[in-house]
C-alpha cells in the first residue's frame, strides 16, 4: 500500500507500507505551491492516559451532579448491574470511537478487565488495562487471584495489566500500601484517581492532617512504585506536593473535559508539573462524565484552559499540547518507537485537507514557508477548529 501526498512534520512525503502494516520506505516529494484538496497530513496516534472506556454505556449520564454524589447516585448503582458481556460491548464502542478520532493507545481503569481486554485486540489497540479496586473487594482478596487468573495466560504484545486503586478515599492506608507491593512486585502501572476535587483535599487534610500526595508519600507508595505511578486529574495540589511528585518523576493526567462537566476546578497546573519533573499526560476520563472520548477535542480545551487562566496566549501551544497528548503518554505506557520511518508500524492518522477547516490557508505563504512553519500551520488548524473526518491507518 502507498500513501501519496503526506504531510509528516510538513514535509510533503510518499510512504510505503507492506502488507504486515510495517513502513518500507518514506520518500520526500517536493511541494509546488498546488491545492491542498489532494494533499493530507499525519497525525501521530494519540494517547488517552486515563479511561473507563465501557462507560460508553452510561455516556452523558447523572450531568449536573458533583464528584461524590454523581459517584455514589447516578454510576455506582448502575455499573453495579453490569455484565461481563455488556462491559465488552461498551470497550468496543469506546475503542471503535478513539480509532475514528485517532487515538491508538489507553490507560484504563475498570472491573472484568479480561473484557475489556478482548475489545482492545480485536480493534488492535494498544492498552493499559488496570483492575479498578476499592476497600469493597478485600474481603478475601479474591481480586488478586482474579487479576493473576486474567493476566497469566495473556500474550497480546499490544496489551500489558495493572492494578488500581480507585482513590484514596475508597481504598484504606493500609490497602494501598498493599496495591503498591503487588504493583512493585509485578512490575505495572499504580493508576489511582488523585486530588480530583477540593473535597478529595480537604476531607483528607480533615482525616490526616496532610494533604493527598504528602499523605501517599508518608504511606510510602512513591518510594515502592516511582515512575510507575499515575495519577489522574491531580487538579488540587500546593507546590510541596508539586515537588514531591517532580522527584518521583510520576505521570499525571489531566482530563480537562471531565473536570470541567463535574465542576471539579480549573486549576491544572501544568507549567509547574512540567517544570517539577512530572511526566503530564492528557486524557478523557469515561463516556459519563468527558461525553465523548476525543483526544483532539481534549488537546483544545486542555491548552485554551491554560491559556485562558493564566491570561496568556503563548502558553502550551499546538505543538506543546500535542507532545503531551502523544510523546508523554508513549513514555508513561512504555510503549515502542512510533515515529514514521522505514521499519516502524505506521501508526499515525490521515487527515484530509479536502475540508472547510484547511481550504482557506493562502497558498502563496504556505508555499514559501519551512516544513517547520507548515506543520504548524496545519497543526494549529487541525486542534483549533477541528479534525473533521480522520482515517487511521
Ligand atoms: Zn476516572
Amino acid at each position: 500500500m502507498t500513501i501519496n501526498n503526506l504531510f509528516i512534520k510538513g514535509v510533503l512525503s510518499k510512504v510505503t507500507l507492506g502488507d504486515d502494516g510495517v513502513i518500507k520506505s518514506v520518500e520526500e516529494i517536493s511541494y509546488k505551491g498546488q491545492g491542498l484538496e489532494e494533499l493530507s497530513f499525519a497525525l501521530p496516534g494519540l494517547v488517552n492516559m486515563h479511561t473507563h472506556s465501557a462507560m460508553t454505556l452510561l455516556r452523558s449520564v447523572g450531568s449536573g451532579l458533583p464528584l461524590f454524589r454523581w459517584l455514589n447516585e447516578a454510576i455506582f448503582p448502575r455499573e453495579a448491574e453490569l455484565t461481563p458481556d455488556d462491559i465488552y460491548r461498551g470497550a468496543l464502542e469506546a475503542c471503535e470511537e478513539m480509532r475514528d478520532t485517532g487515538t491508538i493507545a489507553f490507560n484504563d481503569m475498570y472491573f472484568n478487565i479480561e473484557s475489556t481486554i478482548r475489545a482492545a485486540v480485536e480493534t488492535g489497540m494498544y492498552a493499559n488495562v488496570a483492575l479498578s479496586v476499592t476497600d469493597r473487594d478485600f474481603g478475601n482478596r479474591s481480586f488478586v487471584s482474579q487479576y493473576l487468573k486474567t493476566v497469566e495466560h495473556l500474550s497480546y504484545p499490544n496489551i500489558t495489566t495493572s492494578i488500581a486503586p480507585h482513590a484514596i478515599y475508597t481504598v484504606s492506608g493500609r490497602n494501598l500500601q498493599y496495591l503498591a507491593d503487588f504493583a512493585k512486585e509485578h512490575k505495572t502501572l499504580f493508576h489511582i484517581h488523585l486530588s480530583e476535587t477540593q473535597k478529595e483535599r480537604e476531607d483528607c487534610i480533615k482525616q490526616y492532617s496532610m494533604p493527598p500526595v504528602k499523605y501517599l508519600e508518608q504511606l510510602g507508595i512513591f518510594d515502592k512504585v516511582g515512575s510507575r505511578f499515575v495519577g489522574a486529574h491531580a487538579l488540587w495540589l500546593d507546590e510541596e506536593e508539586i515537588q514531591i511528585l517532580g522527584n518521583h518523576k510520576v505521570t499525571v493526567v489531566h482530563c480537562p473535559n471531565s473536570n470541567l462537566k463535574l465542576g471539579s476546578g480549573c486549576r491544572f497546573l501544568y507549567t509547574e508539573l512540567r517544570d517539577a519533573g512530572v511526566n503530564v499526560t492528557l486524557g478523557t476520563d469515561g463516556c459519563a462524565s468527558s461525553d465523548n472520548l476525543d483526544m483532539v477535542e481534549a488537546m483544545k480545551v486542555m491548552s485554551l484552559l491554560q491559556k485562558g487562566t493564566r491570561h496568556d496566549p503563548s502558553v502550551l501551544p499546538a505543538e506543546e499540547v500535542l507532545e503531551v497528548a502523544t510523546t508523554n503518554g508513549y513514555r508513561a505506557l512504555g510503549l515502542p518507537d512510533m515515529s514514521i520511518k522505514a521499519g516502524n508500524r505506521f501508526h499515525a492518522s490521515i487527515v484530509s485537507l479536502n475540508n472547510r477547516i484547511f481550504k482557506n490557508i493562502d497558498l502563496r505563504v504556505f508555499a514559501d514557508s519551512t516544513p517547520q512553519e507548515r506543520h504548524t500551520t496545519l497543526l494549529n488548524r487541525l486542534i483549533y477548529a477541528g479534525h473533521g473526518d480522520m482515517l487511521m491507518c
